[in-house]
């Protein structure tokens, strides 16, 4: 399909960038394009102004902080997923964005756009629920932190830019699993978990209406043991509408899949914790 018409235009800084997707409306934040170019393309997407920030250093690289990382809204899902110190302190998101796409889609694609790309389930909002992270904005009011679980509802402003996800440091107790589409790679269910000392977080996409937490699952499973009939039980457990249907999917099939899903990832990150 041919693309519409909209403007381009490169700011120099962040301040410059904000200036401008507040001052046009239907402006975006153009990252890596893997989500908003193909959108524009199928008209999914519209937008009058490309605000493109690719090239703004201080949205870019990783940086430990007191109790975790700070994640650059720019590093690519190629630099998160081989990164030695996500891969030590937060192998659940490290693993969401290896299970992202192909190379390319990885090579160029965004944490920050991943987190922010809306309509569809994404990788990374799964892993940086478990992961208790909280997403970092800027706007024209200031700067500002959401914690992921919330910021999977509402999504970013439209004057905002996201500049980075701060994740808690797990150690290795964590893990991510994933059932891909086989055409366009996205979850048909992915989940991803975090064993902490007051019990597992657990969290799950593409089964349900947007990524979240399973509250009363990881309430069942406090203790452990993490084997498949308990974890299995515990999500038999859950509500029933809980679980949505995909395409070609029952409710009854995804819920059933993010439970086996889940035990395989708590296994693996109780393993770990051993
Ligand atoms: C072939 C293919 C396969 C894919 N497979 C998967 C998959 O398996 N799993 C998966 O999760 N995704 C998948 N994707 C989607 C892709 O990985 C993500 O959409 C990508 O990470 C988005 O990042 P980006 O930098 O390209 O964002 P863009 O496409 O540039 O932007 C996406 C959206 O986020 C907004 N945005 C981007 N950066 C910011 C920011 N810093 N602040 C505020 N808003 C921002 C944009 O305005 C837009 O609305 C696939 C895409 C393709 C083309």
């Amino acid at each position: 399909m041919i693309l519409a018409e909209f403007d381009y235009v490169r700011p120099v800084g962040l301040e410059e960038a904000l200036t401008l997707l507040s001052g046009t409306r239907g402006s975006r934040v153009l990252a890596g394009g893997q989500s908003l170019l193909p959108g524009l393309r199928t008209g999914e997407d519209t937008a009058r102004l490309l605000v493109d920030v690719r090239h703004l250093e201080e949205l870019r690289g990783i940086d430990r902080t007191a109790d975790g990382i700070r994640i650059g809204a720019l590093t690519t899902l190629a630099e998160l997923a081989d990164h030695p110190v996500v891969l030590a302190e937060a192998p659940e998101v490290a693993a969401a964005a290896r299970a992202n796409g192909d190379p390319q889609v990885r090579n160029l694609g965004t944490a920050g756009g991943n987190l922010a790309a809306a309509g569809r389930a994404t990788d990374l909002p799964v892993a940086a629920i478990a992961a208790d992270a909280e997403v970092e904005l800027a706007g024209p009011g200031g700067r500002w932190t959401v914690p992921a679980e919330e910021f999977a509802v509402s999504g970013a402003p439209a004057a905002a830019v996201v500049t980075a996800l701060l994740v808690p440091a797990a150690g290795r107790a964590a893990a991510f699993e994933k059932t891909a589409d086989r055409a366009t790679r996205y979850p048909v269910c992915a989940t991803a978990v975090r064993i902490t000392p007051g019990g597992p977080r657990i969290a799950v996409t593409g089964a349900t209406a947007h990524p979240l937490r399973l509250r009363g699952v990881e309430e069942r499973l406090r203790g452990g043991p993490y084997t498949t009939e308990a974890v299995l039980a515990a999500f038999r457990a859950e509500p029933r509408e809980l679980f949505v249907p995909g395409r070609g999917t029952s409710a009854e099939y995804l819920g059933h899949l993010a439970g086996v899903l889940a035990a395989r990832a708590l296994q693996r990150a109780d393993q770990a914790l051993a």
